[in-house]
Order: structure tokens, then sequence, then C-alpha cells
């Protein structure tokens, strides 16, 4: 039995309940605040906790886009929508994502899902003690290529453990010369990326989601007061600028971000963006590696 067994069942539970109500929301005129916070209030009322904001990325936008404060960004006809949620219990994080278009989409937007879902799908087939974590790359590879699309070279599945989203394996969504073993209770994210660009993200200029690193001196009164809040209530897990807006003023808010930024204490997760501004299919569950296989614990 893998340790926090009960409690990752739990997180992938409520997770895949949560996702599967969500995607019922998505549709063209929604204002994505009103999506995100639906997802976070969900989760906790469904007894989880929120494991990192709620991701809702458009597009060409890949991932770590939420809604800022005061965002009044609305879902459009014909825009692909990724939804990354992410809950746990007792530290067992369960992460998941699902590509769906708002309202009518085309042909083309509607195989960049297939893609990715499919991908996944085979990458799943595939895993089971042993297995080298190179061919689970090489197979995502192969299926999205088999749809005339591309995966992005820079964004991985990964490993979890309790209280960590990233452990400090990765499992890369393209077949790769280095490998390493696939071992039973390992907890894997499998999130294969699918697009119609370049094949790679970028970094925009612009972060919503943060996380804490560790406390440094700063002589600016408002990220002190910030650093503290941050340290006590996010020490492990990601947040985002929204979950803060009751703190302190917008501006002083902002000021102290950048300044935590600055000296090293947090870390902030650019929105990150297709190269070639292709439009960015996701599909991801969570999986605990067992004796014959796999179990996905975010299964809808
Ligand atoms: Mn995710
Ligand atoms: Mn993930």
């Amino acid at each position: 039995m893998i340790e926090g067994y009960e409690e990752y069942k739990k997180a992938g539970e409520i997770a895949a309940s949560v996702m599967k109500d969500v995607l019922k929301l998505i549709k063209p005129g929604v204002k994505i605040n009103e999506i995100v916070e639906f997802v976070e209030r969900e989760i906790l009322k469904r007894g989880g906790n929120i494991a990192f904001p709620c991701n809702l990325s458009v597009n060409e936008i890949a991932a770590h886009d939420t809604a800022r404060i005061d965002d009044d960004r609305k879902l459009k006809e014909g825009d692909l929508v990724k939804i990354d949620l992410g809950v746990h219990v007792n530290g067992y994080i369960a992460d998941m994502a699902k590509s769906i278009i708002v309202g009518k989409g085309n042909k083309e937007k509607e195989l960049l899902i297939k893609a990715s879902e499919e991908a996944l799908d085979e990458a799943i087939n595939k895993i089971k003690p042993g297995v080298k974590s190179n061919e689970i790359g090489k197979v995502i590879e192969e299926t999205i290529r088999s749809y005339g699309f591309k995966p992005i070279v820079n964004l991985t599945g990964h490993f979890l453990s309790r209280y960590n989203l990233h452990t400090n394996k990765v499992l890369f969504n393209i077949y790769t010369r280095h490998y390493f073993e696939i071992k039973e209770g390992d907890v894997i994210a499998i999130e294969p990326f699918a697009t119609n660009g370049y094949g790679k993200v970028i970094d925009e200029a612009e972060a919503l989601i943060y996380k804490f690193l560790k406390r440094k001196p700063t002589r600016n009164i408002y990220a002190r007061k910030l650093l503290d809040y941050i340290e006590r209530r996010y020490p492990h897990l990601p947040f985002c600028e929204r979950w803060l807006k009751d703190i302190m003023p917008k501006i002083n808010l902002y000021s102290a971000l950048r300044e935590l930024i600055n000296i090293g204490s947090i870390y902030a997760y650019n929105i990150l963006r297709e190269k070639d501004r292709g439009v960015v299919s996701q599909a991801e569950h969570t999986v605990i590696v067992k004796k014959d296989g796999c179990e996905i614990i975010t299964s809808i």
C-alpha cells in the first residue's frame, strides 16, 4: 500500500467531480474569474483543499494564466480553453486538466484536443513498473505527431509527493535519450500538450501565480507584511495575486510582489505562451503506479 493512498483517491475524486461541473459553465460571455472562483470554492465545499490556483489558459496561452484581481476577460465563441485544477487532501495532490472549445469551434481545434487526450490515454496504457520514462515520452510525441501537430517540448509531466506538486523528476512529452525507470508507488501527473504552432512555450512578461521560496530580509514594509502572510498561509504550494487582494491595496501588493521576486523570496510562474502563437491543447491525469499498470486517480 502506498503512503497517502486513501488521501490521493479522495483528492482525485473531488478534482474529477469539480472538473465535470466546471466544464458545464464554459460558454461564450462567461467571465473567467467566475470560472476559476467556482472551481476553488467547490474544491473546498466538497472537502478538499486547493493545491494551486485554478489555471484557465486560452488558445495560444499554454499554462499559468488565471483571473487577475478585477479581471473582466470573458470567454469567446471558438476559444480553446484549458482548465487545470489541483486538489489536495492532507498534502496528497491530484492534478488534472481538460481542454474544451467554447461554443462551436472548428475541426482543427477539435483535433488538437483529441491529439492531447489520445496521447494521454496511450501514455497511461504504457505505464507500469520497469517501463522507461523515454518510452512514455515517445508514445506521447508519436501520437501527437500522427495528428499533424507538435508536442510542446518544454512542458512536462511531473512526479508528485506530499505537499510537493513538482518533485525533481519530470516526464517529457517527447522522446529523450536519457531515461529512468518507472517504479511501483510512483505518483505521476502526465500532461501532454499539443499545438499547431512551433512546439515550444515562452515566458510572457506577466505572472499571476507564485510560490514561496525562502525568507529574505527586505526594507519594504509591504513586502515584509506580504512575506509573513505567504509563509504562514502558502509555505509549500502555489498561490495567486487574487488570493491576496484583501491583504493590502492593489498598488502596494504589486510592488510587494515585485520586491519579493527580486530578492528571491518567491518564484513567479510567468504566463506561458506558444512561441508562434499556435493554439495549444492539454490533457492531464494523475496516476499511481501499481504492480501491473497504473490507477488513474482523477478519472471523471
Ligand atoms: Mn495541472
Ligand atoms: Mn501538472
